[in-house]
């Protein structure tokens, strides 16, 4: 599969650029930024073969069959539109886009044209996280009564940017780190949350932005969802925990971008360490979306759940700002 890279951007340089050239067949054949120079730079830096500002052009090259779209948020909305438009198979990054409207109507234009449309939530690729799914879709903690993410970390600091100061960008940490940990819940407990009650605030490094977030989301099977985001917390350490009857699971160092963590069940027996495979989960999201514009099997994360996640993220933010318990919606999605 021939690749156009949409963003000269961080999360393509360190992962994606690797996870496509790890496919067997597949390269980086293009990539698009607002920048000549830059894309120029980005290009050489990788070994990108073309390069330019226009995302037009590219999308008229008949031999690129998907996009990876990379750029802030407030751009992917129109990028993925054109891709879609030119007949293009899509993984966009998180969030789709600004709003639950506009990213619904990604999820349409990309299923009337019949390309493949995905998004790129790697946290479900991840072996930790499929084994804790696994855990509890074989029953191991009985009924989930709650489930706790923390997921407070430090931005490191090449990316306090956008991300802390730029609201138009799409900054906060409710857009870049909630949406991951409400398509985690999804993908755990096969259930969309309900409503949720928020607080947000800046802790010291968001500029008219919130750089941390708590919420609790009510699922439909009654269990109750604690979830804690942050840009400012260098030693809080990231987990999830899942309580149920039966038992509980602890998986510690596992909201990340590597293979890394642990996992423990306890229960009455005894406290189990569950072993888990240790895949790359960028290569792992690819291969899965390769697979899907074959034929087979859908991506890891599609378009709807795109929408999905954005959608508990911005009624968080809504919650936080209102003060008052948001009901969730998903535009439509079912
Ligand atoms: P970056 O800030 O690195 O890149 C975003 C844009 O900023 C790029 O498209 C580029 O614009 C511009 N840019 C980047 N570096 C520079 C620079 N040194 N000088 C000038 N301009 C620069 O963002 P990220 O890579 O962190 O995030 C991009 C997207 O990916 C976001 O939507 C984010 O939410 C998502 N993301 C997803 C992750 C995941 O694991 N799924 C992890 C990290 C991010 P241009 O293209 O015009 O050159």
């Amino acid at each position: 599969m021939r690749w156009a890279l949409v963003g000269a951007s961080t999360i393509a340089s360190q992962h994606m650029i690797r996870a496509i050239r790890a496919q067997a067949g597949s390269e980086v054949a293009r990539v698009v930024s607002g920048s000549r120079d830059r894309a120029e730079a980005y290009a050489r830096e990788h070994g990108i073969p073309a390069f330019g500002t226009d995302l037009n052009e590219a999308l008229a090259d008949p031999a690129i069959d998907a996009v990876y779209i990379s750029t802030t948020n407030e751009k992917h909305l129109k990028q993925a539109l054109a891709a879609i438009a030119a007949g293009k198979h899509v993984l966009c990054e998180k969030p789709l886009a600004m709003t639950v409207p506009d990213a619904a109507a990604m999820v349409r234009a990309a299923d009337e044209a019949g390309v493949t449309f995905a998004t790129n939530h790697h946290l479900r690729c991840s072996g930790s996280h499929r084994a804790v799914r696994a855990l509890i879709r074989e029953g191991r903690v009985g009924k989930v009564l709650s489930v706790r993410v923390f997921h407070a970390v430090h931005l490191p600091e090449n990316l306090q940017g956008w991300r802390i100061n730029s609201a138009a960008e799409g900054g906060g940490v409710i857009p870049d780190i909630t949406v991951h940990d409400a398509d985690v819940v999804r993908f755990l407990l096969d259930e969309d949350p309900v409503s949720v009650v928020a607080q947000a605030t800046s802790s010291g490094m968001g500029q008219g932005v919130e750089d941390s977030a708590m919420s609790v989301w009510a699922m439909p099977s009654g269990a109750m969802v604690m979830s804690h985001e942050s840009f400012t917390h260098p030693f809080a350490g990231s987990g999830l925990e899942v309580h149920g009857t039966q038992g509980s699971i602890f998986a510690r160092g596992v909201m990340t971008q590597k293979p890394v963590g642990e996992i423990e069940l306890v229960d009455t027996a005894d406290r189990h360490a569950i072993p888990f495979d240790a895949h790359d989960l960028y290569i792992t999201g690819v291969a899965e979306f390769e697979a899907a514009v074959r034929g087979e099997g859908s991506p890891a994360a599609t378009g709807i759940d795109g929408v999905k996640s954005l959608a508990v993220a911005a009624a968080v933010r809504e919650a936080a700002e209102a003060g008052t318990r948001v009901t969730i919606n998903y535009g439509g999605m079912k």
